[in-house]
């Protein structure tokens, strides 16, 4: 089908926050307040951070404030692969943090392991289904690609298996597939906004009081207690947590660590059963491709397609703005490509295109830390992958704000700090020119230029 038709009636906004599934929210802050804890943020971040903090100790009174609605933002907008990896994959997490990378592995499936066991405790429905990922080449350079992050694998005795074409092509029917490497057990699938709402939920049945629209637009700290305020009443506590995700921060010194950058989807009808059968897609895994542009797509459980990702956009000037949200010329690109990988479904339409933000840092993983004499804690930075390790970043900021030290206070992962960007106008530049430089290598068989190899020796880089 031609794209531009094909999107022609697309809603214009996120495919999961779309549902009658969708709570009314909860009512504003209109008073002055005190608690144990504030939670600041009703993504993934803040919801996990107030639920296990009334795990650890249900006599904690936790307020959590959210600005405009619970999962509004990348937490109702993402793919939904909730992955076990907390470093953004094998190979970055081994390049930054080799002697605790088998730690780090092990933690992130427990991590992995306690989501879905939380599912089943609060009896949240979304959609969860622990089917993996497929990584698939789709130019022989990203074969070579794949080959070595296999010979990673083996050293590590992690859950892969290669697939040749043909055993790739039996598994997701597409042309343009060369080879894979199905990650078997290391992510699940599953709908982020029913997923937030239901986390909202088990908050609430555990007596966390959750307030939206309440926008915390200042923070006073008198040494002993810190006061945040929103526009109808303030909340004062000795512990405080930041889940703000790429927002504004509250915190100035994160504004050097984390850049906003937009990533788009589309969601199509939901497939035929002959459709269906003609891609196969048995497994009903996550397939993402290996260009340094890759695309990420997926199933539903009515069995539409997800597919996102490609451009990853920078804004000059680095601001957070509604009218971003939505980029006609990414949408038509990414219909095109939706048709290239699956020729069978030409007659497939796309009923949702959206966009959102990520909070991307120049180590591609999220960092953690603490200010105020340690009773305010943050975790951000999570780079297109927070769906499954924002609930390890939760936790590391309930250790860190409890002033114990547990295993994942010791990690060198969480100790140390990203690179800074530099300030704006060059950082505008930097990030624009490394853009260009990713698509370039993207064009030539994988080659980095000098600029992305001084890049990668430094340890640094731009990524969704
Ligand atoms: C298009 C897209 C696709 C993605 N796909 C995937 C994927 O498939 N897998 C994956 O692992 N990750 C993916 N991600 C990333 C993932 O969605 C995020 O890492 C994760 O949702 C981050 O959660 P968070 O709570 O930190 O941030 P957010 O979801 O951004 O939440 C932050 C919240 O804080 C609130 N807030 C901010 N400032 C204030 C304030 N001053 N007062 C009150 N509230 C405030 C905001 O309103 C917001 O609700 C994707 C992201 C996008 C945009």
């Amino acid at each position: 089908m031609d794209p531009l038709k094909a999107l022609a009636d697309a809603e214009r906004k996120p495919y999961w926050l779309d549902s009658p599934a969708r709570p009314e929210p909860r009512p504003r802050l209109d008073r002055n307040t005190s608690a144990d804890l504030v939670v600041v943020g009703g993504g993934f971040s803040g919801l996990w951070t107030a639920l296990m903090a009334k795990e650890r100790d249900p006599s904690l009174d936790v307020v959590l404030l959210e600005g405009r609605r619970i999962g509004w933002a990348a937490t109702g907008r993402n793919g939904g692969f909730c992955l076990a990896t907390l470093t953004h994959g094998l190979a970055n997490g081994l390049e930054r943090w080799p002697e605790e990378i088998d730690r780090l592995e092990r933690i992130g499936v427990e991590n992995l392991d306690e989501i879905e066991r939380t599912l089943r405790r609060y009896d949240i429905d979304c959609s969860f289904e622990r089917t993996g990922e497929l990584h698939v080449a789709t130019e022989p350079w990203q074969l070579d690609g794949l080959g070595e992050h296999l010979d990673l694998i083996s050293e590590l005795g992690l859950d892969y298996l290669p697939l040749d074409q043909e055993q790739v092509r039996a598994e997701v029917n597409s042309p343009t597939y060369l080879g894979g490497l199905w990650e078997r057990s290391g992510c699940a699938m599953l709908d982020p906004a029913r997923l937030a709402w239901g986390l909202r939920e088990a908050c609430l049945r555990l007596g966390v009081r959750v307030y939206e629209r309440s926008p915390v637009r200042s923070l006073d700290d008198d040494g002993t207690t810190i006061t945040l305020r929103t526009p109808y009443g303030s909340a004062a506590a000795r512990r405080v947590a930041l889940g703000t995700g790429v927002f504004p921060p509250l915190l100035r010194r994160l504004k050097h660590f984390v850049v906003p950058v937009y990533d788009y989807a589309l969601m199509t009808e939901p497939l035929t059963a002959a459709q269906l059968a003609a891609v196969g897609w048995h497994n009903r895994q996550g397939v993402g491709d290996s260009g340094n542009r890759f695309h990420y797509y997926r199933l539903t459980d009515d069995n539409r397609v997800l597919w996102g990702g490609y451009d990853a956009v920078y804004y000059n000037g680095g601001l957070v703005k509604p009218e971003y949200d939505q980029r006609d010329e990414t949408f038509v690109k990414l219909a095109g490509h939706f048709y290239d990988t699956f020729p069978q479904l030409a007659e497939v339409g796309f009923t949702h295109r959206w966009g959102g933000v990520i909070d991307t840092c120049s180590r591609f993983s999220a960092f953690y830390g603490q200010a105020h004499g340690g009773r305010l804690a943050y975790a951000a930075g999570y780079t297109g992958m927070g769906v499954g390790a924002t609930r390890f970043g939760a936790n590391v900021m309930l250790d860190l704000l409890s002033g114990e030290r547990t295993e994942r206070t010791e990690l060198r992962m969480v100790k140390e700090k990203p690179f800074p960007f530099p300030p704006e106008p060059v950082r505008s530049g930097v990030i624009q020119f490394t853009r260009w430089s990713i698509a370039q290598a993207d064009e030539h068989e994988g080659r980095r230029n000098l600029w992305l190899r001084a890049l990668d020796r430094m340890g640094l880089g731009f990524d969704s």
